[in-house]
């Protein structure tokens, strides 16, 4: 028997990203900045940056240690293959699951659930063409929440849920207003939700999003 202590997983997607995108900007600098007290402030500034993600976790900054060492891309995918144990999951979806979510919604083609890694998502998103609607999952303050929509007028532009700039769609939604009456909401979103997920850095206009449809 082994006697390390499990680690439970404690990083979001969206943080996951965060780190990826700071290791990303590290070894670019290795690439470009000779200056060695220069590069230090880039090696502890990730650091830094990325255990502030995590306060009150002190237990876990060790995990995180070695981004000062990374200087090459290979260095960068092994640091970051070795925090995939450490990533929390979205809930597991089964068809069943999604039905619930959207009782209205007839014969909806879920085949791609199962190629859907549950560790790269913050929400799942797709295009449902039989019903020309876009269906999104959220886990809302632990609770599986599912909006559809229309998806239409794509172009270039801002995301509003991960904040990027490329392939977006109007995506509108009727929800509740009133206690007999509805309103469309709409907001342009990613057109390829898996690319989104892997674009998040923070889950802080997401949540606006699910607000904004809720009120
Ligand atoms: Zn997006």
């Amino acid at each position: 028997m082994t006697s390390h202590i499990e680690v439970q997983p404690f990083i979001r997607n969206d943080q996951f990203n965060f780190i990826k995108f700071q290791v990303k900007h590290l070894v670019n600098a290795h690439s470009t900045v000779k200056d060695p007290d220069v590069l230090k402030a880039v090696q502890y500034g990730a650091l830094d940056n990325i255990i502030n993600l995590f306060p009150e976790m002190e237990e876990h900054y060790r995990i995180f240690d070695e981004i000062v060492e990374i200087k090459e891309e290979i260095q960068a995918e092994n640091f970051l293959a070795g925090l995939k144990p450490y990533i929390i999951p979205f809930k597991q979806l089964t068809e069943k699951t999604v039905g619930k979510l959207f009782p209205k919604a007839k014969k909806l083609k879920l085949q791609f659930l199962k190629d859907i890694d549950f560790k790269e998502i913050t929400y799942l998103g797709w295009y449902d063409i039989r019903s020309e609607k876009k269906f999104l999952i959220f886990d809302y303050k632990g609770k599986l929440m599912g909006v559809q929509g229309t998806f239409r007028h794509k172009t270039k532009g801002v995301c509003s849920l991960c904040n990027r700039h490329g392939e977006v769609g109007m995506f509108m939604a009727n929800v509740k207003s009133g206690k007999e009456t509805y309103t469309n909401r709409g907001n342009y979103i990613c057109d390829d939700s898996q690319e989104c997920n892997g674009n998040l850095q923070s889950l802080d206009r997401l949540e606006n999003f699910i607000e904004n449809l809720k009120n």
